[in-house]
């Protein structure tokens, strides 16, 4: 288009063998030529902010995927440990569980698995200030007198829940 435009001004400056009716159509050209001109480096300027806008866009979404990235890598790494020491924790308690499993008489064992099964999972629990920790009541004086009375070694249980007492110093009794 700008070639168009400079060789119809060559020709009018030129002026050579051109009639008046040409000249007309050709200054109309040019005008017409160098409007369209300024119309499209519009057009360009316009595309180039839309450009520049999309880029700009880009940058921040890029810097956004990037910090989610990272925070995701750290997430990941402290589920990691957490979840390390978590294993690490249960497999001591299997292992605790198993000495202690291995120096209980087994009729006793035996009474507590049966229990732990109806009682979900707990089948032993503290008796603390005349209170069952298994089921949260309060044992009544009869009951509180009976095992006042019970020999050290004896299984006690709560009448209420069916669970094994384990009497310590501040069952209250
Ligand atoms: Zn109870």
């Amino acid at each position: 288009m700008r070639q168009r435009a400079a060789r119809d001004q060559q020709r009018l400056d030129s002026g050579a063998g051109i009639s008046a009716r040409d000249l007309a159509n050709l200054q109309s050209e040019v005008v017409s030529l160098a409007k369209r001109q300024a119309d499209l480096e519009d057009v360009v300027l316009e595309v180039m902010e839309r450009l520049e806008g999309a880029q700009e866009r880009v940058t921040e979404l890029t810097e956004r995927v990037s910090a989610l990235e990272a925070k995701l890598t750290d997430a990941t790494a402290r589920r990691d440990a957490a979840t390390g020491e978590l294993d690490a924790e249960a497999a001591k308690v299997t292992k605790d569980r198993e000495v202690i499993v291995a120096s209980m008489p087994a009729d006793l064992m035996a009474l507590y698995e049966k229990i732990r099964v109806k009682q979900g999972g707990v089948g032993a629990a503290r008796l603390y200030q005349r209170r069952c920790e298994g089921c949260r009541l309060e044992l009544d004086m009869a009951e509180v007198n009976e095992i006042k009375a019970a020999a050290r070694d004896q299984v006690v249980r709560h009448e209420n829940c069916g669970r094994i007492l384990v009497r310590t110093a501040d069952s209250g009794i």
